[in-house]
């Protein structure tokens, strides 16, 4: 039988991929890739010639079976997406799911993954963190999902897109309070790589005044409510937001 490798990729500089994940690359029959013409520019970096075959959110599920049949024929298969590791906001879910159910060996080749760099620079606490992902594109869910949240003492991981970066840090601002520390970490290992570390409504007006900070990649990372901060309480927050309405 063979096995299915989880490959993570880079998330931009092309070197940060292990000798190991570039071995296995080259050795297995396939590999299952979100977007075969951008693993494709990988792969010729590195000159390795394997067949690549699509497996993307939208044909995941009709293609398990397909990729459990290879496995069975004694196939090696990786599985990649377009940069950093697979599964994390990337397909791979249903696969592996899958292949564990069945008892196929899955075998994790670790590497970059953009949330896991970001906190390592950030210097927020991350002896606990929570990974949430991307906030809702609508005004409504996401200020509903930052509400959730506002009295979690974790760190907060978000991915964020480049066109919603401003409304997020408003929103953000509106839920969570002008004074609470987050962390811009944009393009990390690119060229344009930046890392900014701001209480949000400062964070914000950088971000506006500047725009090149709305472009490209970019994770969020939202220190925790501290109870005993000079921060406002949130209940203090609260008041103040039904008093603006009031106000002349
Ligand atoms: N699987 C990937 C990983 O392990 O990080 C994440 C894939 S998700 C579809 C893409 C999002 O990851 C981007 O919108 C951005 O929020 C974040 N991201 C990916 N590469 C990045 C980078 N070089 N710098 C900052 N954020 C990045």
């Amino acid at each position: 039988i063979g096995t299915l490798y989880i490959v993570a990729t880079p998330i931009g500089n092309l070197a940060d991929i292990t000798q190991r994940a570039i071995q296995v690359l080259k050795d297995v029959s396939m590999i299952a890739a979100e977007d075969t013409r951008n693993t494709g520019r990988l792969l010729s970096h590195y000159e390795i010639g394997t067949r690549c075959v699509a497996v993307h959110d939208h044909n995941e599920q009709q293609k398990i079976a397909w990729l459990e049949q290879q496995v069975l024929d004694g196939n090696d298969i990786a599985l990649v997406s377009d940069a950093g590791t697979p599964l994390i906001n990337d397909p791979g879910y249903h696969l592996v799911n899958a292949f564990r159910a069945k008892g196929y060996p899955v075998v994790p080749l670790p590497g970059a993954c953009a949330a896991i760099a970001a906190l390592s620079v950030a210097g927020l606490p991350t002896d606990r963190f929570l990974y949430e992902g991307f906030l809702p594109a609508k005004t409504k869910a996401r200020q509903e999902r930052l509400d959730e949240l506002r009295q979690e003492t974790r760190t907060v991981v978000y991915y964020e897109s480049p066109h919603r970066i401003l409304d997020s840090l408003a929103d953000i601002v509106s839920c969570l309070g002008e004074g609470r520390q987050v962390v811009l970490a944009r393009e990390l290992t690119k060229t344009f790589e930046t890392i900014k570390s701001l209480p949000v409504a400062e964070l914000l007006a950088w971000v506006k005044a500047d725009p090149n900070q709305q472009k490209g990649e970019m994770v969020l990372i939202v220190a925790g409510y501290q109870k005993d901060s000079e921060l406002l309480p949130v209940d203090a927050l609260d008041t103040l937001k039904l008093l603006q309405t009031e106000l002349p």
